[in-house]
């Protein structure tokens, strides 16, 4: 991407202005590109096809097709896919299939049976769609091989939070039970136009081998109203706070079926250990 003009001129010579309701933060920093674009090629490896999510003025797909890569991404901003199309058209001809919608109506699985291959999904992340994508991912995670995205740093600690901190709660059970997280670099403000107020962290996500969950008898939707319930209100036990939605009967039998204290808070307990009250939970409403 060296050599292209600074974001604020393309979008000024776009007549685009950067759209806060689209988490509308482009990356301008060179070097962090760069980093960037080559932890996405070696995280993907050679098997998988990339799905960008947000493409933008293409500040990662570009680059991610002059290293050869073929890309499908999903822009929601029709002035935005219409600009990366038409360069990506001139520069890298019929290798990037862009998608005009809203990432979270798109259905992977025709994608990775038209490829022949495990998608592996990319993106420097609207901010406001995060924890949306996480589930949308989570729910459609058999057609992905793996995935690299930009988040707030904030919505990072989440994910590689332990139980007893503040940080742990339904997203960080819910990715940790089905995926490895680990981050991978963090970037400052400095490096996006415009400046978002917080750090950026870049996290890869690796869904667990079906062996390895294989104990794992709810699905994330049912797991995702199961966890809605346990921490519901983080200060109550995990009793009072099932009851409210199980019933008394159906909270008690659980807690005792699985041997944890009913006066436990929610935060202390392990994915494991709420995965399996959700198996119990979630078949009997
Ligand atoms: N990838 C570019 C970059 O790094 O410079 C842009 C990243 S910007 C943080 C997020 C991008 O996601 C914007 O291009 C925005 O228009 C797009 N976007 C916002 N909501 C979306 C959605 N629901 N589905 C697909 N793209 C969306």
């Amino acid at each position: 991407m060296s050599g292209r003009p600074a974001v604020r001129d393309t979008l000024k010579e776009l007549g685009l202005a950067p759209s806060k309701s689209r988490g509308q933060n482009f990356l301008k920093d060179e070097n962090r590109i760069a980093a960037i674009v080559g932890a996405i090629i070696n995280a993907a490896g050679s098997t998988s096809k990339l799905l960008e999510i947000g493409p933008g003025l293409g500040a990662l797909t570009l680059p991610l097709l002059a290293s050869g890569a073929s890309v499908t991404a999903v822009e929601l901003d029709r002035g935005l896919a219409e600009n990366l199309s038409l360069t990506a058209a001139a520069e890298y001809p019929g290798r990037l299939n862009i998608i005009h919608q809203d990432i979270l109506t798109v259905e992977p699985g025709p994608l990775a049976k038209e490829a022949k291959a495990p998608l592996f999904v990319c993106g420097n992340l609207p901010y406001n769609i995060s924890s949306p994508v996480l589930f949308w991912f989570l729910r459609h995670r058999h057609c992905f091989s793996g995935a690299m995205f930009m988040l707030q740093k904030e919505m990072a600690d989440r994910l590689a939070a332990v139980p007893g901190t503040k940080d742990y709660g339904r997203l960080t059970v819910a990715l940790g039970l089905w995926c490895q997280v680990a981050k991978v670099m963090s970037v400052p403000p400095s490096a996006f136009h415009p400046r978002p107020r917080v750090e950026s962290v870049i996290i890869s996500l690796r869904p667990r081998q079906d062996d390895e969950a294989a104990d794992i008898t709810v699905s994330p939707e049912a797991l995702g109203r199961f966890t809605a319930a346990a921490f519901a209100a983080r200060r109550k036990t995990i009793f009072n706070n099932l009851s409210k939605v199980y019933g008394r009967d159906q909270a008690t039998a659980a807690l005792e079926t699985n041997s944890i204290e009913p006066g436990l808070r929610a935060e202390t307990l392990s994915p494991r250990q709420l995965a399996a009250l959700a198996g119990c939970l979630e078949t009997t409403v």
